[in-house]
Order: C-alpha cells, then structure tokens, then sequence
C-alpha cells in the first residue's frame, strides 16, 4: 500500500499553553504508531506553532493554517505572517480551507497566490477544495470543483496535495460516501495528474477513517475535529495499526 498521510487541522483551538499540554498528551500514541506508512501532520495555530514543533517534530511532520498573500518575507503588512517565517517550522501549508473562503472571502486567485509563495519557501501547499450542500443538490459540483482545481493550482509543480473537503461534510458528522469521494479523486488526478496526492476531509472519525485510507484512490484524510480529543487521536491510530 502506499504512503498515507493524516493531516490534524486544529484551527482556532488551544492556547499556547493547552497546545503544550495536549502536545504532550498525544505524543505516546503518535509515537507508537508501528505502521510506518503513515506521515501525520499536526496543523497548529501560527502562535502555537513553534512550541508544538519542539515537542513533536522528532515524530511528526507540522504545518501552517495559512500564509500571507503577500511575496515578502517582511514588510509593511500589519498583522500578516509570511511563508517564510512559518519555514522554519512548517514542511505544509493548508490554502484554500472553506472555512476561509466563507469568512474570510478567499477566493481561487489568492489561494494560488499563496500556493506559489509557499513553493517558493520550501512549503507544500495542501490546497483544500470542496463544493456546498446547494451546489452538489444543483449537480453542478463536477464543474465547480473542476474550476477550483484549475484555478487554484494554475501550473505544474512537485507535491501536489489537493484535500477535496465538502462543506456539508466539514464538522457536520455527515461525511461522504466513499464512492463520491473516489470519484472527485478521479477527476483531481485527470486534471492535474496521477503524482498528485488526493486527501479526504469532512467528518472523519474513528469510524470511517479505516474505508478512505484502504481506498486506492485516496491517499489521506484531513481531520478537524476527531484531532482534537486525545481518545479519538488514539482510537483512529489503533484502527490504522489493528487494519496494516
Ligand atoms: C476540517 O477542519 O477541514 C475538517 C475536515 O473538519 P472535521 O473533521 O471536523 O469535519
């Protein structure tokens, strides 16, 4: 089987000091995962980035939320964090998360923006796509996620990592059927190609992350909430071990 990869999104949670604690927390069931197969990345906010690097780096890869728009490593640019001062901890970068897109109007220009600005700084961008409720009920969703992916990933590059997340499956525990998933897998390798690495997000749990990762089409899963609870954290790792 080939590699698979589990992406931990902890958004806007934990306090530098809860993220130290929890950290903490999960390091023996990460470190005891015996399937060596499997690369986790802890996604922490920027603030808690550095310390969750300290402790779980020898053992897990750590990644970024989002990158400034900006192509400066400093500047006038009040509030912003560039690629380059994530570098030193982040091998990733999540771009393009709907949470973002809704709240925060991202659209697919500056998502590929970012995207060029974390290749340039040695990051791997995971580019998150997904349609909503109406528009997969419209049936237009093939369309629109084909958009996303040619707009958001513009030219060809190495490490491509594209995260299909539909928005009505992201913390609503009403995840995709496997088949669905599989089929939008196919269409994000025949628009950018079979090297592409294709991860499932959207209510992932302890109870379904066992069929997206035996699936050979889908090469990970992208988990927001069931990576916030130790007991989940290690449940989901005995389920891997218990089926490798
Ligand atoms: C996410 O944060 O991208 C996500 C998939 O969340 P959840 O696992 O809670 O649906």
């Amino acid at each position: 089987m080939n590699k698979k990869y589990i992406i931990f999104n902890w958004k806007m949670n934990f306090t530098v000091s809860e993220s130290i604690e929890f950290s903490n927390n999960i390091i023996k069931s990460l470190a005891n995962l015996k399937n060596k197969n499997i690369e986790i990345i802890v996604c922490p906010t920027f603030m808690s980035l550095p310390y969750c690097y300290q402790i779980l780096s020898s053992i897990v890869k750590l990644g970024a939320q989002n990158i400034s728009h900006t192509d400066h490593e400093y500047g006038s640019y009040t509030g912003e964090i560039s690629a380059k001062m994530i570098s030193d901890y982040a091998e990733y970068v999540i771009l393009g998360h709907s949470e973002r897109r809704i709240f925060l109007n991202e659209g697919n220009s500056i998502i590929n923006t970012k995207r060029l600005f974390s290749i340039k700084n040695n990051i791997k961008p995971i580019v998150c796509i997904g349609e909503s409720i109406d528009i997969r009920n419209s049936g237009k969703h093939i369309h629109f996620l084909e958009n996303q992916i040619k707009e958001c990933i513009d030219s060809d590059y190495e490490d491509k990592i594209v995260a299909y997340e539909p928005v009505w499956a992201i913390g609503s525990g009403e995840n995709c059927d496997l088949g669905k998933v599989e089929e939008i897998s196919k269409l994000t390798k025949s628009i950018l190609g079979n090297d592409t690495l294709f991860i499932y997000g959207g209510s992932v749990n302890k109870d379904n992350i066992h069929s997206y990762l035996s699936s050979s089409s889908i090469d990970g899963v992208l988990i927001g909430s069931a990576s916030l609870d130790k007991n989940s954290i290690e449940e989901m790792l005995n389920i891997i071990d218990a089926n490798s």
